[in-house]
C-alpha cells in the first residue's frame, strides 16, 4: 500500500510551496487507496516553534488536507535515531570522528581555495579509536562507498547519478548525542514504512545521502518524486513579493480553500487543459508522471481568476459561511459589522446571487456588500459625489415620489417604475439609474440596481434617497 508523508519543519508558516507539496502526497495517497503521514520535523530547538507548528496544522486543515493517524514529532524520536546510528557503528558501517573544528576548518579553507565544495577527507575512516585525542568528543560518521555511483531513480527527475567520490562520509550523530537531520529522516521514513517521498527538490542532494544510509542500513529505498521549486511570475525564485505568503495568508486575501487547492495542484502539475477539478477528479487524475521537470511559475492572476470562478459557482450559503469565518480574522470592513447577525446573514444571503458574480475574492465581496451594512447617510466614494453633483441630487428628488407611490417593491416593480420615469422625460436610462446607485449604494458601481433596491427594501431605499435629494 502506498504511505506517503508530508514532512515540514516547524520554523515558520505553512509557505504556499509546502502547501502544494502536502498536497501532492495527499492527492496520491487517496489515489491509490493510501495513507498520507504528517510528521512534524522539529529536531531545530532554536527554530521550531508552537505557533509555527499550529500554522502548518491550521493551514493544512484550511486547504482540507487531512492526515492518517497521529502527527509524529521527530524530536521525540531521537533515542531511536540514536539507536540506528549505534547500530550501524558496531556493524562497522560507521565509524568515531575524533577531527577537530580546526582540523575540518582546514578542509574547509582547502576547498574554497581550490573552488569546490567542503569534502571530509575520512581521516579517521580507518584510523584506530585509541589513537583519538583526549578531550574531544566524537561525532559518528557513515562509512561512505568509496568508489562507484549513487543513483536515484526519480519520479520527476528521472535518473540521477552521483559519483560515489564526490560524497564525503557524512555525520550521522553529532558530538553532543543529537542525529542529524539526514539520519532522523531515513530512519523515520523507514519506521513508518513510507513508500514514497515527494518533495521539493531542493532536497535531491540529500536524496543521495539519504539513499547511502539506506543501503547501510540494508533497508529498502522508497520511491522518490522530488518537485521543481516554485518561481516568480519573471522567473526568478519566489519571493514575498511575488506571493510567497504562508497559506493562512491567502485566507485573509479572500481566496476560497477549494480555489487555492485547485490553483496548487496545477503548479507544476497538470492533466491536459483541465483547468477545474472536483477534489474527486484530482484524485483520480493525479500522478507523479506527469509532474513537469521545470519550475512552475506563480501568477496572482489566474488564482485570481480560479477563485472567482469558485466563488461564481459556490452556494449562497457556503460563501456567507465563508464570510462568517474570515471576519474576525480579516476584521469589520469599513462601515460594517464585525460577525454576521441573523438579520444581516439574510440580507447577505439576500443579495448573494449579485454579489457573488463580480467580485474574484472574499474580500472584494464584503468590500462590494456595503451598501447592505452601511448606515445612513452613507459615506460617498467621490465618483459616487461626482454623479450626484451633476444635477443627480435633483432627479432623485423628481423620482422619489414614483418610487414612494409604489404598491408593491419588489424588482420588477422597481425596474418598471425607474424605467417608466426615464421614458417618461426622455432620459437615458443610465441618466437615471447613475445618481440612483450614487445614492443607494454610496458607490459609482454596484451590483444591479433593481437587486440592489428590492435587497435592501422600501423604507431603507426611501430613506437613502431622501438623504441626497435636492
Ligand atoms: N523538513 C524538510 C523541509 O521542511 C522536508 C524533509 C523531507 O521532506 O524529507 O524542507
Amino acid at each position: 500500500p502506498v504511505v506517503t508523508r508530508f514532512a515540514p519543519s516547524p520554523t515558520g508558516f505553512l509557505h504556499i510551496g509546502g502547501g502544494r507539496t502536502a498536497l501532492f502526497n495527499w492527492l496520491y495517497a487517496r489515489r491509490f487507496g493510501g495513507k498520507m503521514l504528517l510528521r512534524i520535523e522539529d529536531t531545530d530547538r532554536e527554530r521550531s516553534t508552537e505557533p509555527a507548528i499550529k500554522a502548518i496544522l491550521d493551514g493544512l486543515s484550511w486547504l482540507g488536507i487531512t492526515w492518517d493517524g497521529e502527527v509524529v514529532y521527530q524530536f521525540a524520536r531521537a533515542a531511536r535515531h540514536r539507536e540506528v546510528a549505534e547500530k550501524l557503528l558496531a556493524e562497522g558501517k560507521a565509524y568515531h570522528c575524533y577531527a577537530t573544528p580546526q582540523e575540518l576548518e582546514e578542509m574547509r579553507e582547502k576547498a574554497r581555495a581550490e573552488g569546490r565544495p567542503m569534502r571530509y577527507d575520512g581521516r579517521w575512516r580507518d584510523r584506530d579509536p585509541s589513537e583519538a585525542p583526549a578531550g574531544v568528543k566524537p561525532v559518528i560518521r557513515l562509512k561512505a562507498p568509496l568508489d562507484g555511483e549513487t543513483v536515484v531513480n526519480d519520479h520527476v527527475q528521472g535518473r540521477v547519478v552521483w559519483q560515489n567520490k564526490d560524497l564525503d562520509d557524512l555525520v550521522l550523530l553529532r558530538s553532543d548525542g543529537n542525529p542529524t537531520y539526514m539520519l532522523a529522516v531515513v530512519v523515520d521514513d523507514h519506521d513508518m514504512d513510507v513508500t514514497h517521498v515527494i518533495r521539493g527538490d531542493d532536497h535531491l542532494t540529500n536524496a543521495a545521502r539519504q539513499t547511502q544510509i539506506y543501503q547501510a542500513c540494508g533497508w529498502e529505498v522508497p520511491e522518490m518524486a522530488h518537485i521543481p521549486l516554485i518561481h516568480g511570475p519573471d522567473g526568478a525564485k519566489l519571493s514575498k513579493r511575488h506571493g510567497a505568503l504562508g497559506v493562512d495568508a491567502y485566507r485573509a486575501l479572500g481566496y476560497l480553500p477549494v480555489a487555492l487547492r485547485n490553483y496548487l495542484v496545477r503548479l507544476g502539475w497538470s492533466h491536459g487543459d483541465q483547468e477545474f477539478f472536483t477534489t474527486e477528479e484530482m484524485i483520480a487524475a493525479f500522478d507523479l508522471d506527469s509532474i513537469g521537470r521545470s519550475p512552475a511559475r506563480f501568477d496572482f492572476a489566474k488564482l485570481e481568476h480560479l477563485n472567482g470562478h469558485y466563488m461564481r459557482s459556490s452556494s449562497d450559503s457556503d460563501l456567507v459561511d465563508a464570510i462568517e469565518t474570515i471576519l474576525p480574522e480579516v476584521g469589520p470592513p469599513r462601515g460594517g459589522p464585525a460577525t454576521l447577525d441573523a438579520g444581516m446573514r439574510a440580507k447577505f444571503m439576500a443579495a448573494m446571487p449579485g454579489l457573488k458574480e463580480r467580485a474574484k475574492t472574499l474580500i472584494e465581496l464584503l468590500d462590494s456588500a456595503y451598501y447592505l451594512y452601511a448606515s445612513r447617510p452613507l459615506t460617498l466614494e467621490p465618483k459616487a459625489e461626482a454623479l450626484l453633483a451633476e444635477g443627480g441630487r435633483v432627479r432623485v428628488a423628481d423620482l422619489l415620489p414614483a418610487l414612494e407611490a409604489l404598491a408593491e417593491w419588489s424588482t420588477e416593480a422597481v425596474e418598471a417604475a425607474v424605467r417608466r420615469f426615464a421614458e417618461d422625460r426622455t432620459l437615458k436610462l443610465g441618466q437615471v439609474a447613475q445618481p440612483l446607485r450614487a445614492a443607494l449604494t454610496g458607490r459609482a458601481t454596484s451590483p444591479g440596481l433593481f437587486d440592489v433596491m428590492a435587497v435592501l427594501g422600501r423604507d431603507e431605499c426611501i430613506a437613502r434617497l431622501r438623504d441626497q435629494a435636492a
